[in-house]
């Protein structure tokens, strides 16, 4: 796995816990080669280490705190001169912590960077939370790109797809999104109206009878008010409230593991980077009060 790796002088929480010891691994993925608007999410795995440095760790969502999980970070992955260099590092890595029976962890990078997980994992379902479907054909003459990976994905394995918090799609995404059977979404609008219920039952409707599950935040979900640096921001998305009370209804044991992208730490002074790391960890302790029971 090393032949993929360029360890991090600054570890997520400062952790020191070797891979061998870790349930839970951490991997940055500092790609942005195809960013379509504001580029420089290859700076937010630093950045996002840097905040969770000055996180309190005490979870009152969970009661759990930093000793009662085992968190190692292996760096980031190299190879990084293409976007199928990048997505093919995600994936040779992501498969060997799978492999080691350790729940992976991507911070990307761009959205992209979470086909290598898909290809690696396989998982029968992906909650997904974005603005967008990144369900176009191609942009910009890109067949893939942070706006057409979750298409090239659905067009390679066979697995069910909930979106939730989108608002920023295209008309040809929209058609595309009405025809495919496997595929759910529930705007911000709704979730904004109907609240945390309405996004946990639909994803806990299309989890019903699937035995894995990935799950990806795009940090665009988040209303530009909680996550102005992004790489496209889009207004009206929900609350850092909202999407950790959505995965406290819904996350369990079939998780295998999940990403956050698209911070571009450098449109802002530090709240996106703070929120994702916050987010990390909350997600982290869920996965782990599920694992409990
Ligand atoms: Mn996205
Ligand atoms: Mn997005």
């Amino acid at each position: 796995m090393e032949e993929f790796l360029n360890p991090t002088m600054q570890p997520f929480l400062d952790s020191t816990t070797p891979f061998e010891e870790a349930h839970y691994v951490i991997i940055g993925a500092p790609f942005d080669g195809t960013s379509s608007y504001r580029r420089g999410s290859r700076f937010a795995p630093s950045a996002i280490r840097r905040a969770s440095l000055y996180m309190e760790t005490l979870s009152l969502r969970t009661g759990l705190d930093l000793d009662d999980v085992e968190i190692a970070d292996v760096g980031d992955v190299k190879g990084l001169e293409s976007v199928e260099e990048a997505v093919y590092a995600v994936e040779a890595v992501v498969r060997r912590v799978l492999g080691a029976g350790k729940v992976p962890i991507v911070i990307g990078g761009e959205h992209t960077v979470t086909l290598g997980a898909l290809r690696a994992l396989k998982p029968d379902a992906v909650v997904d939370f974005d603005a967008h479907f990144d369900l176009r054909d191609s942009l910009l003459g890109l067949r893939l790109s942070h706006a057409t990976f979750m298409r090239r994905a659905l067009e390679e394995f066979d697995t069910k797809l909930v979106v939730l918090g989108c608002r920023a799609l295209s008309r040809e995404e929209m058609e595309f999104a009405s025809d495919e059977d496997d595929l759910t979404f529930v705007t911000s609008a709704e979730l904004l109206k109907n609240g945390v219920e309405r996004g946990a039952e639909a994803v806990l409707e299309e989890l019903g009878d699937v035995s894995s599950v990935y799950l990806s935040i795009d940090m665009d979900v988040l209303d530009p008010a909680y996550a102005p640096a992004v790489g496209n921001p889009s207004p009206e998305g929900i609350s850092v409230t909202m999407l950790l009370d959505i995965l406290a209804e819904v996350v369990d044991g079939r998780f295998l593991g999940f990403d956050v992208t698209e911070v571009a730490p450098h449109y802002d002074s530090g709240l996106t980077a703070t929120h994702a790391a916050y987010i990390i960890l909350e997600t982290i302790y869920a996965l782990e009060s599920a694992r409990r029971g």
